[in-house]
């Protein structure tokens, strides 16, 4: 399946949803590649603004100080062939921003609703001229309620913690338990916050990928964004 021909007035917006550790990132990325749209990661940027703050020593509790920094802060996405690069205040930050410390405490820096405001704002305007494959918990529901294609990605937790240990291999000393507490720690805080949580948008379709692999699930999303693009010819 090529996408040749498709012009810019042919593009749509892809929004993929799910848990950490669901595969979204490396789904949302190949998905892009198929298509020739733009990748965007937007878990990268609640990560960035949380490395950038723990740094600073600004607790994710005194949220008037980290609406305050990060008013001023400048952050960019600039694909890479291994995904995406993140820069901060001029500073590529891509090497930190998956460190065990920014991941155990990203959701709670993301529960600040001003936070969420400037950074939707920032991943709205991405999204304007269409063609773009965006990935986090909220796109289908609050940031790109009208994307013409929404995906809901799931894997069981012990799935999940098992994926993280073995993209981690060795890098950092954490065992496949303690990964699992955290992932289910993370998905009771995405979950449960009262602004934007996480949540499977009405209109999205549901993935389980716990036994699927990550080729399969690119075929299945691409082959939903053709037929959408077929269907409004
Ligand atoms: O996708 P990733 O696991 O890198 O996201 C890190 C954290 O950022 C999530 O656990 C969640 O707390 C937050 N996040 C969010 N909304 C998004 C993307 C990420 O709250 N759209």
């Amino acid at each position: 399946m090529v996408m040749q021909g498709t012009g810019e007035k042919d593009r749509i917006n892809i929004a993929i949803d799910g848990p950490a550790g669901a595969g979204k990132s490396t789904v949302a990325r190949k998905v892009a590649n198929r298509l020739h749209y733009i990748y965007v990661d937007t878990g990268a940027m609640y990560r960035a603004v949380t490395w950038f703050m723990l740094n600073e020593g600004i607790s994710s509790e005194n949220s008037e100080k980290v609406l305050q920094m990060a008013q001023n802060m400048v952050i960019e996405l600039k694909p890479h062939e291994n995904g995406q690069m993140v820069w901060l205040n001029g500073e590529d930050v891509t090497p930190y921003i998956r460190s065990h410390q920014v991941s155990s405490e990203v959701s709670r820096y993301a529960q600040i609703e001003g936070l969420r405001t400037q950074l939707v704002h920032l991943q709205r305007q991405m999204a304007e001229r269409k063609g773009v494959v965006m990935d986090g918990r909220d796109i289908g529901t609050t940031v790109l309620p009208d994307a013409e294609v929404k995906i809901f990605m799931t894997a069981s937790v012990k799935e999940r913690a098992l994926r993280r240990f073995n993209e981690l291999n060795g890098a950092e000393e954490i065992t496949l338990e303690q990964l699992e507490i955290d992932i289910a720690k993370r998905d009771r805080l995405d979950q449960e916050r009262e602004v934007s949580p996480l949540k499977c948008a009405e209109d999205a379709i549901v993935l389980d990928t716990t036994d699927m692999g990550i080729d399969q699930v690119v075929e299945v999303i691409v082959s939903h964004c053709i037929s959408h693009m077929d269907g409004e010819k």
